[in-house]
């Protein structure tokens, strides 16, 4: 029997598989793990945390890595009533969403090279100012175009833009300097679009706290250090780190971003990546309104974030061989100020409060045939049952921006397979504790789930 299903007759729980459960009266035998449950489990797998008795659990669908995509996967899965533990090497968000620029995309990055990638991003950020409270701000943005800049291409962005559905308003340049008033003298024309800034530690926490409080567990600092397969299908997973554990899952989404390869490996499976990595540069800049783009064919360092007192600078896209092991050179922080000091001048002398890389999650056979940089940022959702591992589902690439919708799209196939008949509802639902910046930091602390994007604006606990 699928677990999260009610029944009033007793269930019997091998060993070795059995659900989280709170004895709820003889603590001998018999378990209660949800209202009208009653399940029956060997009294050898039942142990005391904190004074209650829990049996040693076995997940409906183990998730790996604790990005938003990972997190974002568990929540939609116990929003359905399935029972997944997510588990992540480091602490949740450690990954590319802890380190990523932390825009809200519009789609106006994309709508002139990829419009239903776009449209994605249009729709999702929609979502997301819907559902995530704190986690985002709605800061809006500029397009701006730069003497030098192809006028040409201006007109295709705006043009692509409203094909999309994307409102955009153009600006004179003094109007944009209404804005920010401290955009340069070569500024031509300008662009309002509806971009916004996320705040991926909040969001990840944010998703976290909404799945737990529905039957998932959480848990960072729990590596995946092997993958059984027999008979064409997982059967049983082997965490190390604080876990130091083996579960059997019935199901096993691999959401591990740039190392979606190295865990599809250990499972027999080829997912082939072509990470790149990125800079971040953050400034000391107070009271910047707008996300600035500017207006040209997507490059290194074409993009001002503003959070509170601060300015993100970035960014630039090098490939990496190994995503625990790669470069992170001078000149790519020296090229992201100076390119991003075009957009604003000031940004060159602002004193630089902290730097970082991060690692996009990129599908290589996507990137090969759409030709790398800039192009689009799709995401890929690899069914393994095609290369003979039945219970296996991989996804990769795609957007912080767009997480909630890569998670909806792997949840779905996973229920399919586990007969699980239950609607998404996360574009719907507001994620819990959105609206408590307090409760959020809080449990960016509990989940050791700080990464260093929005450093300045949680204040875990
Ligand atoms: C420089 C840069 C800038 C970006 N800017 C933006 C932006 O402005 N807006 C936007 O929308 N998107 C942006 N992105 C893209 C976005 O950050 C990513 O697409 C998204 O965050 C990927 O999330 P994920 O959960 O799939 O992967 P990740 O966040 O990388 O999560 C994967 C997790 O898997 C874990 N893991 C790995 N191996 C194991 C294992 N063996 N066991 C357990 N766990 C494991 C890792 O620790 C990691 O936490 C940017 C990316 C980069 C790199």
């Amino acid at each position: 029997m699928r677990k999260g299903s009610s029944t009033d007759q007793p269930v019997a729980v091998t060993p070795g598989t059995a659900v989280r459960a709170v004895v709820t009266g003889d603590t001998g035998a018999l378990v209660r793990s949800r209202p009208r449950e009653r399940i029956e489990v060997a009294t050898d797998r039942l142990k005391t945390v904190d004074s209650r008795v829990w049996c040693v659990c076995d997940p409906d669908v183990l998730v790996i890595g604790g990005g938003a995509t990972g997190v974002g996967v568990a929540r939609d899965l116990a929003l359905r009533g399935v029972e997944p533990l997510v588990v992540d090497r480091d602490g949740l968000c450690s990954g590319a969403s802890g380190r990523s620029h932390g825009l809200l995309h519009s789609g106006a990055r994309y709508a002139d090279s990829d419009p239903d990638g776009a449209a994605e991003c249009l729709e999702e950020a929609r979502i997301l100012r819907r559902i995530a409270g704190a986690c985002v701000a709605d800061t809006g943005g500029l397009f701006v175009r730069l003497a030098g800049d192809d006028a040409s291409y201006f007109e295709e962005k705006r043009t692509a833009c409203q094909s999309v559905g994307i409102p955009v308003e153009t600006l004179t340049p003094s109007e944009a300097r209404e804005v920010v008033p401290e955009l340069p003298a070569e500024v031509e024309q300008a662009m309002r679009v509806p971009d916004g800034v996320v705040y991926p530690s909040r969001l990840i926490a944010a998703n976290a706290i909404d799945a737990g409080a529905h039957g998932a567990e959480v848990r960072p600092h729990a590596p995946v250090e092997s993958i059984t397969v027999q008979d064409g299908a997982v059967t049983e997973v082997r965490l190390g780190g604080t876990a130091e554990t083996t579960v059997t899952p019935e199901f096993v989404v691999n959401a591990a971003g740039a190392w979606a390869g190295r865990v599809a490996d250990r499972a027999g499976v080829s997912v082939e990546m072509a990470p790149t990595r990125g800079v971040m540069v953050s400034v000391e800049y107070d009271g910047l309104g707008p996300v600035l783009n500017r207006c040209r064919q997507p490059a290194d360092g074409d993009i001002v974030i503003p959070h509170a007192s601060e300015a993100v600078l970035g960014t630039t896209s090098v490939p990496v061989d190994n995503p625990n092991d790669y470069d992170t050179p001078a000149w790519e922080i020296d090229a992201s100020v100076e390119e991003c000091a075009k957009l604003l001048p000031p940004v060159a002398e602002a004193p630089v409060v902290r730097s970082w890389w991060g690692l996009r999650p990129l599908y290589a056979p996507d990137e090969a045939t759409r030709g790398g940089r800039g192009i689009s940022r799709g995401f890929v959702r690899l069914d393994h049952a095609a290369d003979g591992v039945a219970n296996m589902v991989s996804i990769v690439g795609g957007k912080l921006t767009t997480y909630r919708r890569m998670a909806e799209a792997t949840a779905d196939l996973v229920c399919e397979r586990i007969g699980c008949s239950a609607p998404c509802e996360t574009a719907d639902r507001a994620l819990l504790g959105a609206d408590d910046p307090a409760r959020l930091d809080e449990a960016v602390g509990t989940f050791d789930g700080q990464g260093p994007t929005d450093v300045d604006i949680t204040t875990p606990v």
